[in-house]
């Protein structure tokens, strides 16, 4: 009988297993049948953006943590995929830091030309996941919220590509209940020009916080203030952005600082992180881990160690992206079908697991880190037919980029890398980052 293989989720990782399938079906093989359950109306996962915050017209928790504005936050020459290069669907070379619009139309040129949108039923959330001892399989309770009918399917393997950006993880600190201005986390942030003129406080010192720092300052915010908890970002900021040390407390207008400095502000923007979150799996089959390069229990970062039936797609922290997740869904696509055989001795797989997190803190700095995770997505592609490309070659963009962040925060999206896929040079964009302010991707492809 045919395998039946369940993928939760549609976003870039679960598109990746299709296309993964797919691509081994366009080579003869016989393949498992797929179904994948995607819980919002369309593919593209975070880069599938919408206006809603909150909860969706079903009730559903809103997936998408992206916004208004939001450009590539790294050089697209380190995410490009392999299978799939920007000039094979642009019809040629673009800028290095696409616009959110102008990524989604790349991930879903790929799986269109792939032709597997019917394997997936959109806006099915999985509610649980089961595994059946007696039978070797598991069961799937999904939810169709269009005919709003639950109801339950048995699958021999499934993977978990839900994501780990969505689920806000929301401090709080004395006197948000009494703040007079707006506290939001930035899973909810959507539009920069809400808080044109304001004064501003950010918490965290990461990504969110850099950038969403950065849109507020580009749309005219009128100052930053971010606190950190551990170590500034440090970057050399504008004039009006400034970084305090951890904030202790707040009252109707004022924060107040660990160093004893106050600032006026009139709104709040937890950059705080997210949650890895997984209520639809029961405690043997949840994946528990820190945001990190090497998790907590999977076997080459996609075995679930305690049951290798069940795969999880995509759960590191990221410097690469898109073509990690494609190394580990063609990886993942082996071992379902029995190409790769995942060892039977658990002590083998726990051994791997703590292997790699030793790996991961052996490192010194972020160079270690990307040199890292390069190695990873080395590693799985040796191992499969995933088309090889020159990993180091992304691992010096990203080298590039960390360097240019470093000479000029508010300029580094003007730079321009090549191609490792095509070694095509891409141009240099029209407009300053700072002062595109339209930022449509038709705007974006013009010459
Ligand atoms: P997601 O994109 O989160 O997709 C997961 C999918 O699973 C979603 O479609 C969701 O609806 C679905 N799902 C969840 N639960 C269920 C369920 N129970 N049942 C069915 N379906 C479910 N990466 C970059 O490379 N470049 C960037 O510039 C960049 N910018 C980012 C900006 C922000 C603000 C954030 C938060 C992340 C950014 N990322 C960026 C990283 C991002 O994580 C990846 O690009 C990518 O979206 C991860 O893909 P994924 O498929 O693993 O997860
Ligand atoms: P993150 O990298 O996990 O960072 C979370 C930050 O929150 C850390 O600085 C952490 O501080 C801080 N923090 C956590 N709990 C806190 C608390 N109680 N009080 C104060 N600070 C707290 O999360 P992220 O910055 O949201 O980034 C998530 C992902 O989104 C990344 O992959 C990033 O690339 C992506 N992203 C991309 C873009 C873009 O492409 N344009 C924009 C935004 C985000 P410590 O450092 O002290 O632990």
């Amino acid at each position: 009988m045919t395998k039946r293989v369940a993928v939760i989720g549609a976003g870039p990782s679960g598109l990746a297993q299709l296309r993964a399938f797919q691509s081994a079906a366009a080579k003869g093989a016989e393949i498992p049948e797929i179904v994948c359950f995607e819980k919002q109306d369309n593919w593209g996962g975070l880069w599938n953006y919408t206006w809603r915050t909150g909860l969706d017209e079903y009730g559903e928790p809103v997936h998408c943590s992206m916004y208004r504005y939001l450009w590539s936050n790294g050089p697209k020459e380190g995410l490009e995929f392999a299978d799939y290069s920007f000039e094979e669907h642009f019809g040629k070379q673009i800028a290095s830091y696409p616009p959110r619009a102008v990524l989604f139309d790349y991930i879903e040129g790929r799986v269109k030309k792939a032709d597997v949108r019917d394997w997936i039923r959109f806006r099915h959330p999985v509610r649980f996941v089961k595994y059946n001892e007696d039978k070797g399989n598991f069961t799937v309770t999904a939810h169709d919220l269009i005919n709003d009918s639950i109801y339950e399917e048995e699958f021999d393997n499934v993977v978990c590509a839900s994501g780990h950006f969505s689920t806000p993880n929301v401090p709080e600190y004395p006197g948000f209940d009494v703040f007079g201005g707006r506290v939001l986390h930035a899973h909810d942030f959507r539009d920069a020009m809400e808080f044109h003129g304001k004064d501003i406080l950010l918490l965290g010192s990461s990504y969110s916080a850099e950038d969403i720092g950065s849109q507020c300052w580009k749309y005219g915010a009128k100052s930053i203030t971010v606190a950190y908890r551990n170590a500034p970002m440090g970057f050399n900021w504008p004039d009006n952005w400034k970084e305090v040390p951890a904030l202790v407390r707040v009252d109707e207008t004022t924060a107040y600082f660990a160093d004893g400095t106050s600032k006026k502000v009139d709104a709040i923007i937890l950059c705080t992180g997210y949650k890895h979150h997984f209520p639809f799996l029961p405690d043997d089959l949840r994946l528990k881990t820190a945001n990190r390069l090497a998790t907590a229990d999977l076997y080459k970062g996609v075995v679930w160690v305690h049951n290798p039936k069940l795969f999880y797609v995509g759960m590191q922290d990221q410097w690469f992206t898109f073509n990690m997740f494609d190394a580990q869904a063609w990886w993942v696509r082996d071992a379902i079908m029995g190409r790769i055989a995942i060892p039977e001795d658990k002590a083998v797989l726990l051994k791997d697991v703590e292997d790699r997190i030793a790996g991961e803190d052996a490192g010194a700095d972020a160079h270690d880190a990307i040199h890292y995770q390069g190695d990873y997505v080395k590693e799985l592609i040796a191992e499969t037919d995933y088309p090889s490309f020159d990993v180091d070659g992304a691992c010096e963009a990203f080298f590039e980029w960390k360097d240019h962040k470093k000479k000029d925060i508010m300029g580094f999206r003007n730079h321009a890398y090549r191609s490792v896929i095509t070694g095509t040079m891409a141009p240099i964009h029209h407009t300053p980052w700072k002062d595109a302010l339209e930022d449509s991707m038709e705007s974006y492809l013009r010459n």
